[in-house]
């Protein structure tokens, strides 16, 4: 096995090696549940899908946890704003997160913890934090010292002296540093409040992951995930939490998205430029979403616009269209071999995806290789070849082939011809193109067809194309599609 991850920590890519031979521990920080989730939100998620997949298929055995931030400020201001507990509102968005998350069709976690659930294991944390002299109590309040930490700065690379000279907001004067962070914090009135050696009260953001780490996954795993303004402070803390309290290492290796931007700005609620993941599977589809994302390479920013999302459309449906002509040739008699010039294609292109894979998931790539193995089977033209005994054969191969990547990406795994359907109502929408009229117009031409009448024919064929619609004649199950690029 040879995997390369490009690790945040050491700025490099590095072949990675499982702590455990075989075995491979993965926590990726998850979403605060205080609303729907936008799309720049299930990067992270889309590609670990793959990031675990991919391990897997190389044999590795994979324990990936993904957790729940039930316990926020955001949770706690919607909850007062409307007068129920902080857990109705954070119960609600799991919800509403699952339902995203199950329409996307990406696996299920091995852990998805809720920060309330691990409640004394927080305290614990803090506890021994406290005891190793990393932390000191303030009021029935819990600070991190960033100065008892040698390693601070290292996953960043910050230094403690240029934070000090960027620091403009006020600071808490009785930090010892002013970077120190808060580890346990007292509830203020109307807030979710849990008994602790320091008075009720609630934990800070960044220990909660490295309680809910310590506590499923271990002292030290091997991958950790996120977008990229998470480095820092969040997981910049987490390594001073985890290691300040084993002495060991927290996490080998440090893997961070880029952003999902739109109109070149980065895409986040607080910049009020958001597009939920509903709204777009909505709107467009699951499969599109997940085609965009993964038809980039995740360290690099993605700008989200209609002229992408309508390559991506037409991509797709290049894509189903062979799958959906594949599927017609098992309706053929079988009986010979895979074509052997195809056979060799997709070998060869095995060896790519591999190759691209591993090499830190050139995921841009492993798409490449699938738009060749698609031509190629295109080029066999195979639906017009039902006597050919390789026939069926060679569209098995080529289906098991595409659904062996498609599974690892959770992508080509719809029905070939209702999906191209729905690609085509997607289209007829975005377009605002009249559903009636075309059908009318179709109508006309085949009439006009039937009477021989040729001219009106034809200038019903030319009214539809201008429409962007495309005449499918010879297709026995539709008569026509629209258009996709
Ligand atoms: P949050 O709920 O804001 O903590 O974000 C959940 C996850 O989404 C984190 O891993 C963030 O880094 C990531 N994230 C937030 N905004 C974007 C974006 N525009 N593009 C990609 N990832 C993002
Ligand atoms: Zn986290």
């Amino acid at each position: 096995m040879s995997i390369q991850l490009y690790n945040t920590l050491t700025k490099t890519k590095e072949p990675f090696k499982p702590l455990e031979e075989g075995k491979v521990k993965i926590y990726l920080c998850g979403p605060t549940v205080y609303d729907l989730l936008h799309i720049g939100n299930f990067r992270g998620a889309i590609f670990f899908n793959l990031l675990r997949n991919w391990m897997e298929f190389s044999g590795l055995n994979v324990t990936f946890a993904y957790n729940y931030t039930d316990v926020d400020d955001k949770i706690i201001k919607k909850a007062n704003e409307e007068g129920v507990e902080s857990s109705v509102i954070s119960e609600r968005f799991i919800e509403e997160f699952e339902k995203d998350f199950n329409r996307l069709g990406l696996r299920k976690h091995d852990y998805n913890p809720k920060v309330t659930e691990f409640m004394p294991q927080i305290i614990k944390f803090v506890e021994d934090l406290i005891t190793n002299g990393k932390a000191y109590v303030i009021d029935g309040e819990v600070f991190y010292s960033i100065d008892s930490f040698e390693g601070y700065g290292k996953l960043s690379g910050k230094k403690l002296d240029e934070l000090e000279a960027g620091q403009r907001v006020e600071v808490d004067q009785r930090k010892k540093n002013p970077f120190d962070f808060v580890l346990w914090k007292p509830s203020k009135a109307g807030e979710p409040s849990w008994d602790s050696p320091w008075g009720g009260g609630r934990p800070g953001w960044h220990i909660e992951c490295s309680a809910m780490i310590q506590a499923l996954l271990g002292d030290t795993i091997d991958i950790h995930g996120g977008g990229i303004d998470l480095i820092f402070p969040h997981h910049e803390n987490e390594i001073a939490q985890g290691e300040g309290r084993t002495g060991k290492c927290y996490c080998n290796t440090w893997v961070h998205n880029e952003f999902i931007n739109l109109s070149d700005e980065k895409m986040s609620k607080s910049l009020g430029n958001v597009i939920t993941g509903r709204s777009f599977m909505d709107k467009w589809h699951p499969e599109i979403l997940k085609y965009l994302f993964l038809s980039v390479h995740y360290r690099s920013q993605l700008a989200i616009n209609d002229d992408k999302i309508r390559g991506a459309i037409s991509a797709l449906a290049r894509i189903y269209s062979s799958l959906k002509n594949a599927g017609d040739v098992l309706n053929f008699e079988g009986g010979g071999v895979v074509n052997k010039a195809f056979a060799q294609t997709l070998s060869q292109h095995d060896a790519k995806i591999k190759k691209y894979m591993d090499d830190d998931f050139n995921t841009g790539e492993v798409m490449a290789s699938v738009f060749e193995v698609v031509r190629g089977f295109n080029a066999l033209n195979l639906q017009k070849k039902a006597k050919d005994i390789n026939s069926k054969p060679t569209a098995e191969a080529f289906l098991a082939w595409m659904k062996k990547y498609g599974d690892l990406m959770a992508l080509f795994g719809q029905v070939p011809s209702k999906f191209l359907l729905e690609l085509d109502d997607i289209l007829i929408a975005d377009r605002k193109l009249d559903r009636a009229k075309i059908e009318e117009l179709v109508a006309k031409r085949n009439e006009a067809r039937e009477a021989k009448d040729w001219a009106a024919a034809d200038q019903f064929r030319d009214e539809l194309s201008a429409m962007g619609i495309e005449l499918q004649d010879g297709n026995p199950d539709r008569q026509w599609s629209v258009s996709k690029g």
